[in-house]
């Protein structure tokens, strides 16, 4: 993409009525606009970042077996009166009505959907067990809407529903998935930590919490030190382990170390006062519950068994805030000049930034570049804007491709350009060929 023809709106003052870093950055590498609170429109940066994360998201579900699916946003009151969630739900929930006076909600998430659905086509136990997911978007309608896509009342979440014959079954489902978040976050280059977590008004009796920790976040997080850095490193543990059970029961284990989040704080504070090395702030990114047959039993969902008779099936849920995601990599990995993409999760690879618009051949230079990078598929963005050089590397900093390649005139002399890695700022010169051959290999 050449930056004179993109729609690129990046802004030289930090944003007044942003409080925390990601959302300033989202704000001035134009990721986003508010188009009311707690909505906002993905502008094309920000949509590519979007889609790289669910794209990751999709792989993973896909690799531990979850077939991809999708359910509207819109769901009818009668749905949700079947499992009694309804009233219960609270004013969190965006209910609509339609011309015919029929009560309609703007879907907070998909227990009831998913789980008609299933009961209206499945008979048998041979028919189980599935996995179903969906990305989509949700709306809450949250007290406190803030901190940008972080917690806003329209956002795009990946939910996952499991369906088992028995409980054994259903915990080894939630034990493929626990594996797959350890994955699909890893793949973002962050540290996401597995919490014990109360489970609220989802219900049952197993869940967890993945936070990756950032001294922004909303969550208050306890934990042992030595316990948090067997887990973050995430990416050994699950390749030394053979099987998903066994790294599900270890990661278990050790996550039930961590004391607590929010909700279940003031319980838990004195039982752990005791072992609490560290406090820290953390962002939740993914929740997934084991509840049983709390919608099955509620929904009358039943198969034939075995044996002929009939069985409730068991499930679980499993989330990932795929929009909040883009505001916890950028707390993550940001420096003063702007945003650091990972490599995964970055809108384009390398950005191709000219000194002086108006020296030809560090022009002719810079398309020729273009174009050999285009041609061998690599993701790049091409700041041929007739603008200061200065005023170009700023704004290629502030959109934080992981690859930079400055081209000016003096090098151009030499027949040099200069490599820069956003993430350590190191430079390098070297001939055009070296360039392209390090950035296509
Ligand atoms: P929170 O405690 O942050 O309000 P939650 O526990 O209500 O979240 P879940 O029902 O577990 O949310 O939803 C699954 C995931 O969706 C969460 O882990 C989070 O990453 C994301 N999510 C939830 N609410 C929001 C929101 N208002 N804005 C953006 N992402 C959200
Ligand atoms: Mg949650």
């Amino acid at each position: 993409m050449r930056w004179s023809r993109a729609f690129l709106p990046v802004l030289k003052e930090s944003p007044a009525d942003a409080q925390i870093v990601s959302h300033k950055l989202m704000l001035r590498a134009g990721l986003v606009r508010q188009t009311a609170a707690g909505i906002y429109a993905w502008l094309p940066l920000g949509f590519r970042v979007l889609k790289k994360i669910e794209q990751i998201v999709r792989e993973e579900q896909d690799r531990a077996g979850a077939q991809e699916m999708l359910m509207p946003t819109l769901q009818s009151a009668e749905l949700w009166r079947e499992s009694g969630r309804y009233d219960a739900y609270g004013p969190e929930m965006l209910r609509i009505r339609d011309r015919h006076e029929r009560e309609m909600l703007y879907g907070p998430t998909n227990e009831e959907m998913i789980t008609a659905i299933f009961r209206d086509e499945v008979k048998s136990y041979r028919d189980l067990p599935r996995t179903l997911y969906h990305i989509q978007w949700k709306f809450r309608d949250e007290v406190r809407p803030r901190f940008g896509v972080m917690r806003g009342r329209e956002f795009l979440m990946k939910d996952a529903y499991s369906f088992d014959l028995d409980e054994a079954g259903a915990r080894n489902s939630y034990n493929k998935m626990f594996v797959a978040y350890l994955r699909t976050f890893a793949r973002m280059g962050l540290q996401a930590i597995p919490m014990r977590a109360a489970t609220g008004p989802i219900g049952g009796d197993l869940s967890h919490e993945f936070i990756v920790l950032a001294p922004t976040g909303e969550s208050e997080v306890y934990y042992e030190e030595l316990a948090v850095s067997t887990v973050a490193g995430g990416e050994q543990l699950f390749t030394s382990f053979e099987s998903v059970d066994h790294l599900a029961a270890y990661v278990a284990e050790q996550s039930n170390r961590y004391a607590a989040t929010d909700e279940q704080r003031d319980l838990e504070r004195e039982a752990t006062i005791q072992n609490v090395l560290r406090t820290a702030r953390g962002i939740e990114v993914g929740h997934i519950f084991y509840f049983g047959d709390k919608y099955s039993g509620s929904m009358g969902l039943k198969v034939s068994g075995r044996d002929g008779t009939p069985v409730t099936p068991m499930m679980g849920s499993y989330g990932v805030g795929v929009s909040r995601l883009v505001g916890a990599i950028i707390e993550a990995s940001h420096d003063d000049a702007g945003i650091i993409w990972p490599e995964p999760v970055a809108p384009w690879r390398v950005g191709i930034v000219t000194m002086r618009a108006d020296d030809a051949p560090s022009v002719a230079a810079a398309d020729s570049l273009y174009t050999q990078l285009v041609g061998a598929g690599v993701e790049t963005l091409y700041d041929d804007r007739d603008e200061r050089g200065g005023v170009k590397l700023g704004s290629m900093d502030l959109i934080g491709l992981p690859w930079q390649v400055i081209v000016g005139p003096r090098g151009i002399a030499n027949g040099t350009v200069e490599l820069k890695r956003r993430s350590t700022g190191e430079r390098e010169e070297l001939s055009m060929e070296s360039a392209v051959a390090r950035l296509t290999e």
